[in-house]
């Protein structure tokens, strides 16, 4: 496997036309000898930017050549300069996001159903138009490819293309083709998958286009997220950037769940974030050192390469206290690298998610729940799409609260669970769009409880580490299930309250409480399968109750007693195993930075959370014959196959050698 350079830079210049004397103080030395000194090895730099213009002489598009650029070679130059310093250079281009050719050709606009464009009015700022790639917009995307393949012919390291999302059109060409295939206009369903195949079919045009001149280069297409969306053209993909921002709209969680889910796509992943405090465009800002840290150092954990966006400023010098930063930073991750790639995860569970194929970045709340839980409780998952059907490297699968399924992959679970496999299911996860489970789970629904909040009676194994007899409140409503086989047992019961919260009846300030009247089934077990009735990640989403958390910790070490790794530290600690078989090696990554809620928009890492005596018991499959922490090489003491890593700062990379 031919590994992409580990240490990349994405290197904004979006730049308006307003702005003078652009790249004037550009100087070739200085620019890679600031990269060169980070220990940056690639560099996207820019072909055209989001305002519209091209860095370059265009022959094609003259017209477009930034009005102001006074380096005239400004791409090329970058990218003989970066080559000669032994830097990749891939090329940025917009796809559609182009406020020039939103304001020169208005028919090319994505249409919404009443006729108005996406982003706001040409008079604001901005350049969110979106342009339809099913118009007449393909031809000047076609010209403009070819031009730069052709001048870039024996240099071109790769191409980002941003800006490529599936966005519901009823333009002058979407319409009509909408009409004469037969589709229902007014079905926004409708509409969205249709978008998506013309999206899909422009990536792949695109994308051999590319291949007509370079059958090497890498191609990427933006859209901001990878998910089940994603799938369907990743044939068109050589390999997949993750950006998420957390300080942007993605937050901390967008990122280990889109990275858990690329990861199963066979296909390699840069992760990405930025420089900035917030996000892309905030110039004049730097983000916390620590923050940074853990966003990279969590990329590795991942065995991924990595990305940091940056934008230059328009006179052309990159920032030297930016890349101060980023030098601090890329020198750890040169030399981490021996451990973290070429590494592949190791894992026990699969999550199946119910995200959306038809949109980007709306991840379900159950994910996001789920993902904070699991992470807290050490838990090595991947997450797959509803296509899976082979889920025999697996222990434990796991169905989000909202994961309604189709008959072929109910039958696939109940074929997974006959081979041995267990199952933990919330709600609705599992079951048809009849509100039927699979037959492996034993159980039926009656539909949803509408006498709630209700109360779980903490009792038994599964409410171990609980105040036994104790009643806890399940905010939002659960179903009510029902064993429909003999051997399906009830293992956790709950009450409801004497009567709902509903127009004259109520009690004090929230909800109503236990009647403590009968009891019924809260979560029931049929051999390896479990079903909490309740929507257990949704609700820990919502305001993460700790004892939702010991529920499934405990319905975990009853379905999977041996679980990978369990550890001592705090529930912000985050581990990830991955191995290189062919050294032999299993890496643990240990992660300690804490995002705060200091502001009322963003989580701020500000500082390293210095942890002291860990203690991690792994249980591999085969026994630990050495442990040291890398690439310092300090010996760790091995007590059977645990460990006791005396000290956690931010991050701590330990090998086991297996
Ligand atoms: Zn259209």
């Amino acid at each position: 496997m031919n590994l992409l350079p580990a240490r990349q830079i994405h290197l904004d210049f979006h730049t308006s036309g307003f702005i003078p004397n652009v790249a004037e103080n550009f100087d070739a030395e200085s620019f890679v000898r600031t990269f060169k000194e980070a220990s940056v090895n690639s560099v996207t730099v820019f072909a055209r930017c989001h305002h519209g213009y091209l860095y370059y002489q265009s022959k094609a598009n003259p017209e477009r050549i930034h009005p102001h650029l006074q380096q005239k070679n400004l791409m090329l130059d970058q990218i003989d300069a970066l080559h000669a310093a032994g830097i990749r250079a891939p090329v940025y281009t917009a796809i559609q996001w182009d406020r020039y050719t939103a304001e020169n050709n208005p028919d090319w606009l994505v249409r919404k159903p009443n006729g108005e464009h996406e982003g706001g009015p040409f008079t604001e700022p901005g350049f969110y138009q979106s342009l339809c790639v099913n118009t007449g917009y393909w031809r000047f995307i076609e010209t403009h490819v070819r031009e730069l393949c052709t001048l870039l012919k024996g240099r071109m390291d790769g191409f980002f293309f941003d800006i490529a999302n599936i966005r519901p059109c009823l333009c002058y060409k979407c319409l009509p083709m909408m009409r004469e295939k037969g589709l229902d206009v007014n079905d926004d369903i409708a509409i969205r998958k249709f978008t998506k195949e013309r999206v899909t079919t422009f990536k792949q045009r695109l994308s051999a286009l590319v291949r007509e001149y370079s059958d090497d280069c890498t191609i990427f297409y933006n859209a901001g997220h990878i998910g089940p969306c994603t799938k369907t053209s990743a044939n068109s993909y050589s390999h997949f950037e993750l950006e998420s921002l957390p300080a942007g709209h993605w937050g901390y969680l967008h990122f280990p769940i889109t990275a858990r889910y690329a990861r199963t796509l066979g296909k390699e992943c840069i992760g990405q974030t930025g420089k900035f405090h917030t996000d892309w465009g905030d110039f004049h800002s730097i983000k916390n050192q620590a923050a940074l840290e853990f966003e990279i150092f969590q990329m590795l954990s991942y065995g991924f390469a990595v990305s940091i966006g940056d934008q230059l400023e328009p006179n052309g010098v990159i920032n030297p206290v930016t890349y101060k930063l980023i030098k601090s930073v890329y020198s750890r991750v040169a030399q981490y690298e021996e451990w973290t790639r070429p590494s592949i995860a190791v894992t026990e569970a699969a999550v199946i998610t119910s995200e959306s194929i038809l949109h980007e970045a709306k991840i379900p709340d159950s994910m996001m729940g789920l993902t904070q839980m699991l992470e807290e409780l050490a838990l090595q998952f991947d997450i797959l799409d509803t296509d899976t059907r082979d889920l025999s490297k697996y222990k434990l699968v796991i169905l989000l609260d909202d994961l309604v399924i189709n008959t072929g992959l109910q039958k696939s679970l109940d074929a997974y669970v006959t081979a041995g496999g267990a199952i933990l299911a919330c709600y609705k996860g599992g079951s048809n769009p009849a509100g039927e489970y699979p037959t492996c789970f034993g159980t039926v629904s009656h539909g949803e409880n509408e006498n709630h909040p209700d109360f779980i009676i903490a009792r038994g194994p599964i409410a171990a580490n609980l105040e036994q007899e104790s009643e806890y409140v399940m905010y939002k409503p659960g179903l009510k299930i029902a064993a429909s086989m003999p051997e399906t047992k009830t293992i956790l019961e709950a009450r409801a309250p004497y009567f709902p919260r509903k127009g004259e009846y109520f009690c004090s300030h929230k909800y109503t409480p236990s009647g403590k009247g009968e009891s019924y089934p809260a979560v029931l077990q049929n051999g390896n399968v479990i079903l909490f009735g309740h929507p257990i990640f949704e609700q820990y989403r919502h305001n993460a109750p700790k004892w939702c958390k010991t529920l499934i910790d405990n319905t975990l070490s009853i379905l999977l007693p041996n679980r990978l790794v369990r550890h001592s530290g705090p529930s912000t600690m985050k581990v990830h195993l991955m191995q290189q078989p062919e050294k032999g090696r299993i890496i643990a990554h240990l992660l300690s930075y804490i995002p705060v809620r200091k502001s009322a928009t963003i989580d701020i890492i500000e500082e390293r959370t210095t942890l002291r005596h860990v203690r991690l018991e792994f249980c591999l499959g085969k026994d630990i014959k050495s442990a040291k922490i890398v690439p310092d090489g300090t010996p760790l003491k091995l007590e059977g196959n645990a460990i006791v890593v005396p000290k956690v700062d931010g991050y701590t990379i330990v090998e086991l050698s297996v």
